[in-house]
């Protein structure tokens, strides 16, 4: 059976063969247990794509793939890894070479592309939700904030460090800068904002009532409105997702409150916001969507 290879490589490793959009067989992790925190954390990139290339043969597929797309961190352009701050030992890597020379010891001549981790999240949903053919936009709410886009456009797309506020006290960013939307949403940032309390306890103690947590919890909301609405300005209206572990936190009759201040314009009033799960699986069969869709 004609099928594609998805790889995707956040916290763990995790490999699927996919055809017609749903994955075939099981997938295959590395490490298998997910407790396992920062555990591809400085392990060389050679080193790791090796682990790829012997999972892979793990599925089991006799034929070869017709293509094989992989989802990482970082921005990454043309097969280059630019830049991945939570994967350092890629930065500078020619990715696309080195799985393409690692796959061409088992399967003949394979066709590999390499995508951003939020780019194949956003297809992995489009295609489990039958909006291939449409473009769908994708917010993951974790440590970082992601922002994918279907279909695969290149580009930088680093929207989670879209400028949500010009106050220069806002400094909580992972990357340094300043009036950051992951430095307002991100679950790091809120950490640091919030010496005493953990981010549930910020969402609890705002629907007791305590103030500074209200205005948080609405700045929060406001951030995240703020960039969807310039995305729909540069980009056009459409549907946004919404996933990743504080997904949990969101008000979408909030978020939606916002938006309506700051979109006017009539022809970029067809966008919606919707809350999904997204997961390793997910994102798996998104990157080999997206490998099925690339050309060259
Ligand atoms: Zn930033």
């Amino acid at each position: 059976m004609a099928h594609d290879i998805g790889i995707v490589i956040t916290d763990r490793i995790t490999v699927g063969a996919v055809s017609g959009n749903a994955l075939v067989g099981s997938l295959r992790a590395y490490p298998e247990e997910t407790s396992i925190s920062n555990s591809l954390y400085g392990v060389p990139a050679e080193h790791l794509v090796q682990r790829i290339v012997d999972l892979v043969q793990q599925l089991g597929i006799g034929e070869d793939p017709s293509s094989i797309g992989l989802g990482m961190p970082g921005i990454v352009r043309n097969g280059v890894v630019e830049d991945s701050p939570n994967l350092v030992q890629f930065k500078g890597i020619h990715m696309q070479n080195l799985v393409t020379d690692a796959f061409g010891r088992i399967f003949g001549n394979p066709r590999v592309s390499i995508f951003n981790d939020a780019d194949v999240m956003a297809a992995g949903i489009a295609a489990i939700r039958g909006h291939l053919d449409r473009l769908v936009r994708v917010w993951t709410l974790g440590t970082g904030i992601g922002f994918g886009r279907y279909p695969s456009r290149d580009g930088v797309w680093e929207a989670g460090h879209s400028v949500v506020t010009l106050d220069p006290k806002e400094q909580f960013c992972g990357c340094g800068g300043k009036g950051h939307l992951e430095g307002i949403m991100g679950h790091r940032a809120m950490r640091l904002r919030f010496m005493d309390l953990e981010p549930d306890e910020i969402f609890s103690e705002a629907e007791a009532g305590d103030s500074r947590c209200v205005d948080f919890v609405k700045l929060w909301h406001r951030a995240l409105a703020a960039a969807t609405a310039t995305s729909i300005h540069l980009d056009g209206p459409g549907k946004f997702f919404i996933t990743g572990t504080n997904a949990r936190f969101l008000n979408l009759g909030l978020l939606n409150e916002y938006l309506h201040e700051m979109v006017k314009l009539s022809p970029l009033q067809g966008y919606s916001a919707e809350i999904v799960p997204g997961g390793e699986m997910v994102a798996t069969i998104g990157a080999a969507v997206n490998a099925s869709q690339a050309t060259g």
